[in-house]
C-alpha cells in the first residue's frame, strides 16, 4: 500500500518543492511539468502557491472542492489555491490578523482567474443569511462589470487586465463579510483610440454592439456592425472562446446586482456610445467637420462641440488668447477627449461600485486585501503604459524579495541561528532607477513636463541619456544606472531597461504627452455644458466658476504616489503569495514550454525561495497560539492552564519553555527562540 502511494506521488510529482530531492533548476521544472501533465496545476514552496495556467477548465473549483478544503490544515490536502484562501481567512478570523493576497506573474499567467477563485472561495465559506449573501453577491458581481470596462484582448491574453485592482474585503469580528473597497490604478486609456495589431479595444464596446437589443441600439443610434467604427480594430474583432453578446447580458445583470439604477446604466451606455461616435468625427481643412451626430447623445449643442474642436484658448496673465486648431490638432483633441471620457467613466464606475459595496458600519473591521494588477509585459512596441505596468510589477517583486528572501534570512541571523547566506537578485535598484525622487526616470520626466520652453519626447530622452547613461562609467555594477542599458543597437528614439523579468525597449514617443495628461480647457468646458448629468460630473474642472489655474499632478506622479500607498498598505498585512506561471506563449492547453517556464522560475526568484525555505524552518508559530494548541502535552500547562491573563510574565515564560522542551523531545529539531517555535518542514513530514 505504501509503495503504491509513493509511486503515485512520484508520478504526479511532489506537492511541495521544499521536499524535492535533489533540488536543482532541472528537477524543479521537471516537477512542475509532471504535475502540469496530470492537471496538478498547484504546487507549494512552503506556504507560497505556484499556479500554472492550464488554459482549459478543470473540475477543481466545485462546491465539493470548497467543502473539502474548508477548515483543513494547509498541508493536509493536495496543493490548491483554496488551501491558501482558507488559511488566510482562518488567520483573519481566528488570529485577528489582516491578510493580503498578492498575486503576481506576467500577462496571461492566470492572476485574475486566481483572484476570482480566492474571492469565490472566501464568499462560499464565510457567513450566511440574507444580508450577508447580498453583500457577497455584490462583491463578486463587481468583477464582471470592471472586467468589461477595464479588460481587453491583447496578443498575450484574451482577457488582459488593463488596469490595476486592489480590493479590500471587510469582515466583522465573527468573520462575516460587511463590504469592500476597490482601488484602481491607471487604466491604459490609449487603447480607447488605438489598438496594436491583433488586439482589441475594451470588451464593453464589442459587448454592447453584439448584445444590446435592437431597441437599445436604436436609442443609442448605434450600428451593430463593428466595421462602422474607427475606434474598433477589425483584424481581431471577434475572439475565439469569447461570446460578447452573452457577456453583455452577464454585465447588465451584474450591474443590477451591484446596485446600479436603470437610468444610470442608460447613462453609462450613452457614454460608451458617445466614445465610439467621437471616433467617427472627421476634420477637413477649411470646411465644417462631419459626424457631430453624437453631440446629441452627449447633450451638447453642436456649435459648442464644434468650437471646442476648432479653437484652443490659453489663459496667461489674466488674458485669454485663442488659437485655431489645424486638422491634426483637431484629431488630437478628439482623441484626447475620447480617452478622457472613457477613463473618467471607468473611475466613476469604480467609485459607484464602492458606494454600493461599502460596509454599513463604522465599527472595527478585519480586512483581506486581494491584489490583481496587470502583469509584466514586453511587446514589440512598448510605451509609457508598459513602463508604468512594469514599474508596478517591479514594486510587487520587491515586496516578495523583502519579505521572503531578505527579512527571512536576516531574522535567522538576528536570532543567532546558524545560517549560510543564500544569494538572490534584489531588484531594489531597478525600482530606484524608476522612482528615485531626485534623478529617477519618473522624476526626470516630470521635470521635463514642467519645464518652460520647448519640451519634447526627444529632450526627455536626451536628459535620460545624460543622467543615466553617462554616469555609468563611474558607478558600480550594483548601482541603479547599471539597469539603464546602452548599446549601439538601440534605435534612436528608445531607451532600454533591464527589468527583473527581462529587457524592455521603450519608445519615448508620447511619454511627455501621456505624463502631462492635460485636456484643453475648451474641451472640459464644453463637456461641462452638456445637458447630461453624468458627463457634467466627470468634468468638474470645466465649471467656469471654478477655474483653477494650478496644474494637476502628472500621471506618473500620481501613479507613483498611489503605488507607494498601496505598498505601505500591503506591508501592514500578513502576506499570502500566489505566483502564477504561464506554460506557453500560444494560450494553449497541454503545452509546456520548458524555456519559457524556466525563465519565469528564474526571474520570480523561485529557486532562491525554495532554498531559503529548505534551509530555514518552514513551520513557525508564535508561542502563545502554540501553547494554546499544545497545552495538554505538558504537566505545567495542563490541566491547570488558565490562559495568559492569569500568568505573571516570568511564570509564563517558564511554562512556554517547559512546553518547548517537551515538544523538542517529541519532534527532534524544534528550536525555541524568543518568539517562535520553529520546525523544519522535513521533520513535520517524517
Ligand atoms: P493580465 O496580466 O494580462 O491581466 P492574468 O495573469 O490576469 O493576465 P488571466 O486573465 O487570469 O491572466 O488568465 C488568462 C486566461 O488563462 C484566462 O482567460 C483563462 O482562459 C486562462 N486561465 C487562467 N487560469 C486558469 C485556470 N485556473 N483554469 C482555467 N483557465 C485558466
Ligand atoms: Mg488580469
Amino acid at each position: 500500500m505504501e509503495v503504491k502511494t509513493s509511486l503515485l506521488d512520484n508520478m504526479i510529482g511532489v506537492g511541495d518543492m521544499v521536499l524535492i530531492e535533489p533540488l536543482s533548476e532541472d528537477t524543479f521544472i521537471e516537477n512542475l511539468k509532471k504535475r502540469f501533465d496530470h492537471n496538478e496545476i498547484y504546487t507549494y514552496i512552503g506556504s507560497v502557491v505556484i499556479s500554472m495556467n492550464p488554459y482549459k477548465s478543470l473540475p477543481i473549483y466545485t462546491a465539493e472542492k470548497v467543502e473539502e478544503y474548508r477548515n483543513r490544515n494547509f498541508y493536509e490536502l493536495s496543493p490548491h489555491v483554496y488551501a491558501l484562501a482558507d488559511e488566510a481567512y482562518r488567520s483573519l478570523r481566528e488570529q485577528d490578523k489582516d491578510q493580503c493576497i498578492l498575486i503576481t506573474g506576467e500577462s496571461g499567467a492566470g492572476k485574475t482567474e486566481a483572484s476570482k477563485f480566492v474571492m469565490s472561495y472566501v464568499a462560499a465559506v464565510c457567513g450566511k443569511g440574507q444580508e450577508v449573501n447580498k453583500v457577497k453577491e455584490q462583491l463578486l458581481q463587481s468583477n464582471p462589470v470592471l472586467e468589461a470596462f477595464g479588460n481587453a484582448k491583447t496578443v498575450r491574453n484574451d482577457n488582459s487586465s488593463r488596469f490595476g485592482k486592489y480590493m479590500d474585503i471587510e469582515f466583522d469580528f465573527k468573520g462575516d463579510p460587511l463590504g469592500g473597497v476597490i482601488s484602481n490604478y491607471l487604466l491604459e486609456k490609449s487603447r480607447v483610440v488605438k489598438q496594436p495589431r491583433g488586439e482589441r479595444n475594451f470588451h464593453i464596446f464589442y459587448q454592447l454592439l453584439s448584445g444590446a437589443s435592437d431597441d437599445t441600439l436604436k436609442k443609442l443610434k448605434l450600428d451593430r456592425d463593428f466595421s462602422k467604427y474607427n475606434y474598433l480594430s477589425l483584424d481581431s474583432a471577434t475572439v475565439n472562446g469569447l461570446d460578447d453578446a452573452a457577456s453583455f447580458r452577464t454585465v447588465r445583470n451584474a450591474m443590477q446586482i451591484v446596485g446600479f439604477m436603470e437610468d444610470e446604466v442608460q447613462s453609462i451606455l450613452e457614454l460608451v456610445a458617445a466614445v465610439l461616435k467621437l471616433g467617427n468625427i472627421e476634420f477637413k481643412p477649411e470646411s465644417r467637420c462631419n459626424g457631430y451626430d453624437e453631440s446629441r447623445l452627449l447633450g451638447i449643442e453642436q456649435s459648442v462641440l464644434e468650437r471646442a474642436f476648432s479653437f484652443r484658448t490659453v489663459e496667461a496673465k489674466m488674458e485669454k488668447m485663442s488659437t485655431t486648431l489645424n486638422v491634426a490638432q483637431a484629431y488630437y483633441a478628439r482623441d484626447a477627449l475620447a480617452k478622457n471620457l472613457y477613463s473618467r467613466l471607468f473611475s466613476w464606475l469604480v467609485n459607484r461600485i464602492n458606494e454600493s459595496i461599502k460596509a454599513q458600519t463604522k465599527s472595527r473591521k478585519k480586512v483581506m486585501g486581494v491584489l490583481d494588477i496587470y502583469g509584466f509585459e514586453i511587446f514589440e512596441d512598448n510605451s509609457f503604459e508598459q513602463f508604468i505596468i512594469n514599474y508596478c510589477n517591479e514594486k510587487l517583486q520587491q515586496i516578495f524579495i523583502e519579505l521572503t528572501l531578505r527579512e527571512e534570512q536576516e531574522e535567522y541571523v538576528r536570532e543567532g541561528i546558524e545560517w549560510t547566506n543564500i544569494e538572490y537578485f534584489n531588484n531594489a535598484i531597478i525600482c530606484d532607477l524608476i522612482e528615485n525622487n531626485k534623478n529617477g526616470i519618473l522624476a526626470m520626466l516630470d521635470e521635463e513636463c514642467l519645464r518652460p520652453g520647448t519640451v519634447t519626447d526627444e529632450t526627455f530622452l536626451d536628459k535620460l541619456n545624460t543622467v543615466c547613461a553617462e554616469h555609468q562609467h563611474f558607478e558600480s555594477r550594483q548601482s541603479k544606472n547599471s539597469k539603464f542599458l546602452t548599446d549601439h543597437s538601440l534605435p534612436h528614439n528608445c531607451f532600454r531597461i533591464q527589468h527583473y523579468a527581462g529587457k524592455v525597449l521603450y519608445r519615448v514617443e508620447g511619454f511627455v504627452d501621456k505624463n502631462n495628461d492635460l485636456l484643453y480647457r475648451d474641451l472640459s468646458q464644453a463637456m461641462y455644458k452638456a445637458n447630461h448629468s453624468l458627463i457634467k460630473i466627470l468634468f468638474p474642472e470645466g465649471n467656469p466658476a471654478k477655474v483653477n489655474l494650478k496644474r494637476p499632478p502628472t500621471a506618473g506622479f500620481q501613479f507613483k504616489a498611489s503605488v507607494g500607498t498601496l505598498m505601505k498598505n500591503l506591508l501592514s498585512k500578513n502576506p499570502n503569495y500566489i505566483r502564477c506561471i504561464k506554460p506557453n506563449d500560444k494560450k494553449a492547453a497541454h503545452i509546456f514550454t520548458d524555456s519559457l517556464v524556466c525563465h519565469q522560475v528564474r526571474y520570480l526568484g523561485l529557486m532562491e525561495n525554495v532554498r531559503v525555505r529548505r534551509a530555514g524552518y518552514a513551520f513557525r508559530q508564535a508561542y502563545e497560539p502554540c501553547l494554546e494548541r499544545y497545552k495538554m502535552l505538558c504537566k505545567q500547562t495542563w490541566p491547570h492552564w488558565k490562559g495568559p491573563l492569569f500568568f505573571l510574565e516570568e511564570k509564563r515564560r517558564q511554562c512556554l519553555e517547559d512546553l518547548a522542551t517537551l515538544i523538542q523531545k517529541i519532534y527532534r529539531g524544534w528550536k525555541s527562540r524568543t518568539h517562535f517555535l520553529l520546525l523544519k518542514k522535513s521533520q513535520v513530514v517524517v
